[in-house]
């Protein structure tokens, strides 16, 4: 399986040091929108997780009234969801057939309705939480924009062998054995966690389970940036769940076949993303430095 690291959604808001642990508080920081874009023999493209939408990133709003204009999100970056990415490596919006989300938070199924025939794999416990919106929680970080072209829905909870000691749905319905889930809750009620089999390592997207990578080494959120500190705990459904996760990501860390990343972390991305041998799409979008953002007109962003 050949498989390509995309940044789905760059943010650039300021508070680097706070936020990326190193540089000054008033330069800007860098967070990516980790994607995975799996080609399989058999079924397929297969997208874990997709970022923001095109709509999304036409219209900021779309995403929140702060929220665009908070993480500086570059609005004239309209090559920067995952359909534009797809097409650029010469593929069709049709050939992906699979969404694997981590969870349904709006930075990460913003892909939805530009893939409106694939199938969205996600915990049912997730799917439920996102269409209800019942908690002051669930309703900000929940987008009923990005459902209501009707996405086919996939829903998985029946839990088979574990993975290397960690609770696992090895069948995902239509995907090949290569690819599981990891339920994971706590950053979110269904979140979990995704295993691939590239044929020589698994790779593990863990989503927003984790924010920065010195959780993997430490175990716990002792090394991280403050702002991201808050923030986790501040979204966190259960954050008591969320600091066992911590430790579960530290052990697979020992694993040499196994290379684990989150979703926002900008070094691990570019890591993967030149391990990978990709030429990197726009030098801008990954280049918090040269970072321009579009003046908004009155009424915008609000
Ligand atoms: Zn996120």
């Amino acid at each position: 399986m050949r498989v390509h690291h995309l940044d789905c959604c760059t943010m650039c808001p300021r508070g680097q040091s706070a936020v990326n642990g190193e540089g000054s508080l008033f330069a800007r920081a860098k967070l990516v929108s980790h994607c995975l874009l799996i080609e399989t023999d058999a079924h397929g493209l297969v997208l874990v997780d997709t970022g923001i939408g095109v709509d999304d990133i036409r219209a900021t709003r779309r995403l929140g009234p702060f929220f665009g204009r908070a993480m500086a999100i570059d609005a004239t970056k309209t090559d920067m969801p995952a359909l534009p990415q797809v097409e650029a490596l010469g593929f069709r919006r049709e050939d992906v057939r699979h969404l694997v989300l981590t969870h349904l938070d709006f930075d990460h199924a913003g892909g939805l309705p530009d893939f409106p025939q694939a199938k969205v794999h996600v915990h049912a416990k997730e799917k439920d939480a996102a269409l209800a919106r019942a908690t002051f929680n669930q309703k900000q970080r929940y987008r009923l924009l990005q459902f209501v072209h009707g996405p086919t829905w996939e829903t998985y909870e029946a839990l088979g062998e574990p993975w290397k000691g960690v609770p696992a749905v090895r069948q995902l319905e239509g995907l090949p054995p290569e690819i599981l889930a990891l339920p994971m809750p706590g950053h979110s009620r269904g979140h979990a966690a995704i295993a691939v089999d590239t044929g020589h390592e698994w790779l593990v997207h863990g989503g927003d389970a984790y924010f920065h990578r010195s959780v993997t080494k430490r175990g716990d959120a002792s090394g991280m940036p403050w702002a991201l500190r808050g923030i986790e705990r501040l979204i966190a459904f259960d954050y008591k769940s969320v600091r066992a996760n911590h430790t579960i990501f530290a052990e697979l860390a020992k694993h040499d076949d196994v290379t684990i990343f989150s979703s926002h972390d900008p070094v691990e991305y570019e890591r993967l993303r030149a391990a990978s041998g990709e030429r990197t799409l726009s030098p801008l979008r990954h280049a918090a430095d040269d970072f321009a953002p579009r003046q908004f007109g009155p009424g915008e962003g609000r």
